[in-house]
């Protein structure tokens, strides 16, 4: 797979959605547009196929902003599975997993994108993203200087702090550049797309990221602490019934908890078949240890949490539940 580089914007570009744009370009394209002040911001768009919030935005920002306060390197991802509104194909990669070098053809074009954004003095990366779950909007970063947290911060207040996977974009580029990720709601919310597209304007206009004047007392940085996972085989609803015929019901409101304090005590889900040891979820730690008990027991037919939590990217979507995670722990960052 060979990097393609375009110095202007096709004119389609324009008239084109996420599932047509692969008739424009393939995957993979950077393309580089001349702004006033020369150090380009890198944009990172569709790494995941199915999450358009960054399409759009980048779309109504660059109909609006002309000429362009500093330069531009756009990054279009996996075109392809969005020309199938998929986060993925089905044998392909995650195109936000091939920035740690390697030898497939994805990991490869990931390292020539990384080469050129270096030579090319690239000042800040933005990789837009969204959640599966109702999650508020909040920023990714991976150092904690404060640039990272200034980048960050015009974006949201909930700030969420990560180190793994190491294969992340956002990863690859801080090693060199500013870099966040921006976690812009569900795919195509349109109070995402209007809020990514003002944070692009801001952001473009500035001179330095030393001008964005930080107020420590409004941040609330987190980090993530674990996850929560789903065995495959269980079934799973989300009535919050103890006549329930699944294994776990969960309230529907789940998804609400996103970023708030679950308190001890809360029942967390009902176990209508409570069969006595089974598993019903797992929590791992950062190392991949089993830390269940700290948070969960059964009590009768309900699985009741045992200590204060905080999650994030808690998902009703069942499949991606028990792909990846149900969601991750979160704790403030001291
Ligand atoms: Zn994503």
């Amino acid at each position: 797979m060979n990097l393609r580089i375009l110095n202007h914007l096709p004119v389609d570009f324009f008239t084109c959605t996420p599932t047509n744009l692969s008739r424009l370009f393939p995957n993979g394209t950077l393309i580089c547009l001349e702004g006033k002040r020369k150090n380009p911001l890198f944009l990172s768009c569709l790494l995941h196929g199915n999450e358009t919030s960054s399409f759009y935005a980048v779309l109504n920002f660059l109909k609006n902003t002309k000429p362009l306060p500093r330069s531009l390197v756009l990054f279009f991802g996996n075109v392809t599975a969005a020309s199938k509104g998929l986060r993925q194909l089905p044998n392909g990669p995650d195109f936000n997993r091939i920035w740690a070098g390697g030898k497939t053809p994805e990991e490869q074009m990931a390292a020539e994108v990384i080469n050129f954004a270096k030579s090319n003095h690239v000042w800040a990366s933005i990789d837009m993203h969204n959640n599966t779950g109702d999650n508020p909007y909040y920023a990714c970063i991976n150092k904690r200087d404060r640039a990272t947290v200034a980048l960050a911060s015009l974006f949201s207040d909930k700030i969420l702090f990560f180190e793994k996977p190491h294969q992340a974009q956002s990863i690859a580029f801080s090693q060199f550049c500013t870099s966040v990720t921006l976690e812009c709601g569900k795919s195509g919310d349109q109070i995402g797309v209007g809020l990514l597209t003002r944070y692009l304007e801001k952001v473009l206009s500035l001179d330095s990221l030393e001008q964005v004047a930080l107020r420590d007392d409004k941040l609330s940085p987190f980090q993530t602490v674990g996850r929560i996972l789903l065995p495959q085989g269980l079934e799973i609803d989300f009535n919050f019934s103890d006549s329930s015929t699944s294994d776990l019901s969960f309230p529907p409101e789940l998804e609400q908890f996103n970023f708030e304090r679950v308190k001890k005590g809360t029942i967390f889900a009902k176990l209508p078949r409570a069969l006595g040891h089974q598993c019903y979820l797992q929590v791992v730690d950062n190392l991949g240890q089993n830390v269940t008990p700290k948070y969960f027991c059964q009590k009768q037919n309900n699985l009741v949490v045992t200590e204060d939590f905080t999650p994030a990217m808690l998902t009703k979507d069942i499949r991606v539940a028990k792909d990846d995670c149900l969601a991750y722990l979160i704790e403030n960052l001291s």
